[in-house]
């Protein structure tokens, strides 16, 4: 199954993406996580996403379709695909298809988390993450152990407010249209409250599939 977790930042896609995929069986692929790592790394493709990610503002669609379409080669990817974080514009979504298309796959499903913005703003304020693993949490505070991987667990640089302020409005502007793109497209829109107990949420995405 091929999915596409769709969202504004903080809806929960990160959190979720993992326990889908456990459910599902099948491997998540995070575009924030790969350009992370490359940051903190500081390979060529860091040094270019930095400045875009630390304003809050998307990393050009090139990029985002050369690690969807390196990552999607591999085997792991052969029996789907949990997206977290693709697709967040309308040439994205076209990149992703004609990409699928050539491996006989097609998207078959797009999940949007839907979260109210006074959430958003909560949850972003309190929200670190695993600089190793990029494991997210709500409740660890930066400096603290992972527990996934006992890596240190910091503040993201974008989730300060003008940064989130901006990727909001990237959101609304640039990512919206997509939803859109796919209703056109006929694709399976699957809709769900993610506001409430992380566990409840991933059960009403896995109940809305059919699973
Ligand atoms: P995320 O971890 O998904 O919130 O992504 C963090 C940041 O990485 C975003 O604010 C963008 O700067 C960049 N990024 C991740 N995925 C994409 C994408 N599909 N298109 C453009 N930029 C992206």
């Amino acid at each position: 199954m091929n999915i596409v977790l769709f969202g504004k930042p903080g809806a929960g896609k990160g959190t979720q993406a993992p326990k889908i995929a456990e459910a599902l069986g099948v491997p998540t692929l995070a575009t924030g996580n790969v350009l992370r790592a490359a940051v903190k790394l500081g390979t060529p493709l860091g040094r270019e996403a930095k400045g875009f990610m630390d304003r809050g503002d998307l990393v050009p669609d090139s990029v985002i379709l050369g690690i969807v379409r390196e990552e999607l080669a591999r085997p792991d990817y052969a029996s789907g695909v949990i997206l977290d974080g693709v697709v967040r514009t309308v040439p994205q979504a076209e990149g992703l298809e004609g990409m699928l298309k050539t491996l006989g796959r097609k998207v078959d499903a797009v999940v949007s988390l839907e979260v109210p913005d006074e959430e958003i703003v909560r949850r972003m304020g309190s929200r670190t993450v695993c600089s190793t693993c990029q494991t997210p949490y709500s409740d660890l505070a930066p400096g603290a152990k992972c527990r996934n991987c006992g890596g240190v667990v910091m503040r993201r640089s974008d989730d300060e407010p003008e940064a989130v302020r901006n990727r909001l409005k990237v959101f609304t502007e640039q990512t919206v249209p997509v939803f859109d793109w796919y209703r056109r497209n006929g694709a399976r829109l699957v809709v769900v409250d993610a506001n409430g107990p992380v566990n409840d949420v991933t059960q009403r995405v896995l109940h809305a599939l059919g699973k």
